[in-house]
């Protein structure tokens, strides 16, 4: 694993991810580990329908039921954009051509988001060091809540299972802010950020300037400043929530594990067995979560093979989990989106009792 400025380390030898990849390299008999045609289909899909979206709302509604319902589906778009095109193609999977999936991350800057900073927040430290507390930003949420054991009680986190959709509809608005903490700091948790080459600085502020114009300049050429800034806020509460939740979901839920590394920062299992502690599968039994959430609802998968696409993940489940049978190690699924909601509020509400 690569360092990142923390002293956790993972043992070396790992013969369980030895035999994972082996065994998945098998099930994927030669194809390729991308949608292909397939993929590029769902992206002009996902494009055109928040394109339409975006349009129709600058200058074609003229009642506010359609603004309403055109709002909720630029959301659903935004959500799928979020899953299908920004997360898969930061870890390389929606196309075989690297270029492409560099262009296509882009598509953070879009969300409010800038990709280089996030790119190395999730896939460098979310994705090696996984609800570690202190190192994984994920699980930080500056003390608003308590999401792992390790983390300082507040008695107001006896109330976080009620207040925490609050928090998470603000998620997406505070990609757009925090990341200005960031890109001063060029620090997530005890991780130092690679320094920005000029281009990377560009696209920081050229994003940055490019998500106001979209949100807020060319809608207010349209229609009043007040409904620009209420549209935009409702949009962004509810897309904000949407996102916070699918990815909460995948590993501050009851049944996930919470390592903690020695003094050291040794710890004392593989990396692949670390992953298969902390993270749970959802909605496993609808094929539509797995396309909505772009993978992330197999999270064990995507945690294991992050390069290939979410089409393949229901036929590489059924491998990690006999695989995970036979070597007596845990693979937490929830087969329905309900109960992983129940499990996370219910971890919410345990992490919230005084310890
Ligand atoms: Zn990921």
């Amino acid at each position: 694993m690569s360092d990142v400025g923390t002293k956790v380390r993972f043992p070396a030898d790992a013969p369980v991810y030895k035999l994972l990849r082996s065994r998945v390299r098998a099930a994927m008999a030669g194809r390729a580990r991308t949608a292909g045609a397939l993929g590029g289909l769902n992206v002009a899909l996902i494009v055109t329908l928040i394109a339409a979206c975006y349009v129709s709302l600058l200058c074609w509604v003229d009642a506010a039921w359609q603004a309403v319902l055109i709002a909720l589906l630029l959301v659903q778009g935004l959500v799928l954009m979020g899953t299908n095109i920004m997360h898969e193609s930061v870890h390389d999977a929606v196309s075989r051509h690297r270029w492409v999936n560099r262009v296509l991350a882009r598509s953070l800057e879009v969300l409010g988001g800038n990709q280089s900073l996030w790119r190395f927040k999730h896939t460098v430290v979310h994705h090696t060091y996984t609800s570690i507390v202190g190192v994984d930003d994920d699980i930080d949420t500056g003390g608003l809540l308590r999401l792992h054991p390790d983390q300082p009680w507040r008695s107001y986190h006896r109330l976080q299972a009620l207040y925490f959709p609050a928090l998470y509809s603000l998620s997406a608005l505070g990609w757009f802010f925090a990341d200005f903490v960031q890109y001063r700091t060029m620090r997530v948790g005890t991780a130092r950020i690679p320094d920005f080459t000029p281009g990377e600085h560009a696209l920081f502020w050229g994003g940055k300037a490019l998500w106001i114009v979209l949100v807020l300049a060319l809608p207010m050429m349209f229609h009043p400043p007040w409904l620009v800034i209420a549209t935009a806020l409702a949009i962004y509460l509810v897309f904000g929530f949407n996102i916070a939740l699918i990815f909460q979901l995948a590993h501050v839920v009851e049944d996930a594990s919470w390592v903690r590394p020695a003094e050291d920062g040794t710890v004392d299992h593989e990396w692949a067995v670390h992953q298969l502690k902390t993270t749970v599968n959802f909605g496993t039994a609808n094929g539509l979560w797995n396309w909505y959430t772009g993978g992330l609802s197999y999270q064990i998968e995507h945690h294991l093979f992050p390069r290939i696409s979410h089409v393949h993940y229901p036929a590489i489940s059924r491998v990690v989990k006999q695989t995970c049978a036979e070597l007596g190690l845990p693979y937490h699924e929830h087969r329905h989106t309900r109960s992983v909601v129940v499990a996370h509020v219910r971890h919410l509400a345990a992490m919230g009792r005084r310890p």
